[in-house]
C-alpha cells in the first residue's frame, strides 16, 4: 500500500490495522502484526512509550501472577522473552535473576503458602523456601522474615529497551508509528469499524486496536463500548548506583495483597508496599512502589517518597544508608478482571489488549502474540484459552 511508509514523521491515509496507544503492549501487537504481513500504524497521542511502559520496574515475573489466566499468560510469556533479544536484534537487558516474595507476619507467610500451592498447580516452577534461604538468597535481608515464595525462573529487562525495541522491529517490518497523534474519533460504516480520525488527519482501518493503556476506556467510549480500566498510580525511589547490590529481586507479600486485591477492598490510601529491584546495567536499585487510585495525576508525593524508603528500610536496613536519586510515578491500566484481550463490545473489527495492570511488561510478548492471531483469522473466533493451549502444545 502506498500511503504507508516506515518513517516515523511520515503520516498514513490507509492501514489494515490501526493501534491505539504505543506503549509496549500497542507496539507488541504492531510488531508481531507487521510480521505476519499486516500493513500497521501505531497511533500515540505523545510518544513511543511515553506512558506506564517507561515508568516500570521490567519485572517479568510468575511469582507475583495470580493463579489461572494470569499465570498462564505468564508462563506464555515468560517463554517469548527467552529469543525475544535475538528476534527483535536489540539487548533488552534481560536477566534471569530470580524473585522472592517474603512474609514478614503470620497472616502473609500462611497467604504465601496458598498462593504457592494454586501456583504450582497452574504448572510455575514456585515453590516455598524457609527466613534462612531468604537471608542466603538476598544478604540485605536482616528484618523481621519469616519466610518466602521463590521463583528461581524470575527475569528482568529494561522496559525502554523492550518498548522500543518492538516499535523498532515493527518499523523495520513497515509498521508507521505516528507519534504526537491523539485519537479523537473512531467511525464506523454499517456494523465495523471503517475510519480513525486523528489530530493529523483520518486514516482508514479494517481494524482497530485499543492498546491505550489508562485511557482505554475514553477510546472504548468511542464506539460505545464500556471497559473497566482506570489509571492506577504507582510511585518507584531509585537508588544511587553500587557494585554490591545481591541481584535478586525481593518484594513483601503485602504487595501481593495490594496487587491482587479488588479496587474496593478496604485498605490505606497509597497501598504501599515493599519492593527491591536491582537493575544489574546500572547498578541502581528501585524501590517501590505504591498502588492509588489518584486519577490521571502522574505528580510523585512527598508522603509516597518517605513511605517507599521507609518501609525498605524497614526489611533492608543498610539501605537506608544509600542515597536516592530520583523518584517518578506512572499509571497502571487497572481492570478488576485483569487483561482484556480481544473482542470486548463495540463494532466488528473493534477489539481490546489493555487492562494489564502490574503485569504489562511482563504479558507484553504473549498478548502482541494473541492480538497477531486473532486479527489474522479475520474475524473467526479464537478463544484465549485455545491460544494458550495451542502455545503450550508447541512449546
Ligand atoms: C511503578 C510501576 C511499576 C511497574 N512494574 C511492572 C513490572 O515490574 N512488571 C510488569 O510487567 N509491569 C509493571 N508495571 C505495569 C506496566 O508498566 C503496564 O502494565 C504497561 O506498561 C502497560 O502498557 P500499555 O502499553 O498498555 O500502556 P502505556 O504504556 O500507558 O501506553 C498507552 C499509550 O496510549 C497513548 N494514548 C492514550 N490515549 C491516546 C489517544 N487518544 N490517542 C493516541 N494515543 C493515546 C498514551 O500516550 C500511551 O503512550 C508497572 C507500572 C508502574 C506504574
Amino acid at each position: 500500500m502506498s500511503a504507508i511508509g516506515n518513517e516515523a514523521g511520515g503520516v498514513a491515509e490507509r492501514a489494515d490495522v490501526a493501534i491505539v496507544g504505543g506503549g509496549v503492549i500497542g507496539c507488541s501487537v504492531a510488531y508481531y502484526l507487521a510480521k505476519a504481513g499486516a500493513r500497521v500504524v501505531v497511533l500515540d497521542a505523545a510518544g513511543v512509550g511515553s506512558g506506564a511502559s517507561s515508568a516500570n520496574s521490567g519485572g517479568i515475573n510468575l511469582a507475583t501472577k495470580k493463579p489461572g489466566a494470569a499465570m498462564r499468560l505468564g508462563l506464555a510469556s515468560q517463554r517469548l522473552y527467552g529469543g525475544l533479544a535475538a528476534e527483535l536484534g536489540i539487548d533488552l537487558e534481560h536477566h534471569v535473576t530470580g524473585k522472592l516474595i517474603v512474609a514478614e507476619t503470620e497472616t502473609e507467610f500462611a497467604f504465601l503458602e496458598s498462593l504457592c500451592a494454586e501456583q504450582r498447580a497452574t504448572g510455575a516452577p514456585v515453590e516455598i523456601v524457609t527466613a534462612e534461604r531468604c537471608r542466603e538468597l538476598n544478604g540485605l535481608l536482616e528484618g523481621r522474615v519469616l519466610g518466602g515464595l521463590y521463583c528461581p525462573r524470575d527475569a528482568q529487562a529494561n522496559p525502554f529497551r523492550v518498548t522500543q525495541g518492538y516499535a523498532r522491529a515493527a518499523r523495520a517490518r513497515g509498521a508507521l508509528v505516528m507519534t504526537g497523534t491523539e485519537v479523537r474519533a473512531i467511525e464506523t460504516a454499517g456494523t465495523r469499524v471503517s475510519r480513525v480520525r486523528t489530530t493529523r488527519g483520518d486514516i482508514e482501518a479494517r481494524w482497530v486496536v485499543n492498546a491505550a493503556g489508562a485511557r482505554a476506556a475514553d477510546i472504548g467510549r468511542m464506539v460505545g463500548a464500556v471497559h473497566d480500566v482506570k489509571p492506577w498510580r504507582g510511585q518507584v525511589v531509585v537508588l544511587e548506583a553500587a557494585t554490591d547490590y545481591p541481584a535478586i529481586s525481593v518484594s513483601g507479600a503485602s504487595q501481593m495483597v495490594s496487587k491482587h486485591a479488588a479496587a474496593n477492598a478496604p485498605r490505606e490510601p497509597l497501598s504501599l508496599a515493599f519492593s527491591y529491584q536491582p537493575r544489574p546495567d546500572s547498578g541502581t536499585v528501585l524501590l517501590g512502589s505504591t498502588y492509588e487510585f489518584a486519577g490521571h495525576d502522574t505528580r510523585t508525593t512527598h508522603a509516597a517518597t518517605v513511605g517507599i524508603c521507609r518501609v525498605n528500610a524497614r526489611v533492608m536496613p543498610r539501605l537506608g544508608r544509600a542515597c536516592a536519586v530520583r523518584s517518578w510515578a506512572g499509571l497502571r491500566p487497572y481492570s478488576s478482571s485483569g487483561p482484556i484481550l480481544g473482542r470486548a463490545g463495540g463494532p466488528e473489527g473493534y477489539v481490546v489488549a489493555t487492562g494489564h495492570g502490574g503485569d504489562g511488561m511482563a504479558l507484553a510478548p504473549v498478548t502482541g502474540t494473541y492480538l497477531a492471531a486473532l486479527i489474522g483469522r479475520d474475524g473467526r473466533p479464537y478463544e484465549l484459552s485455545a491460544f494458550l493451549d495451542d502455545q503450550q502444545a508447541a512449546a
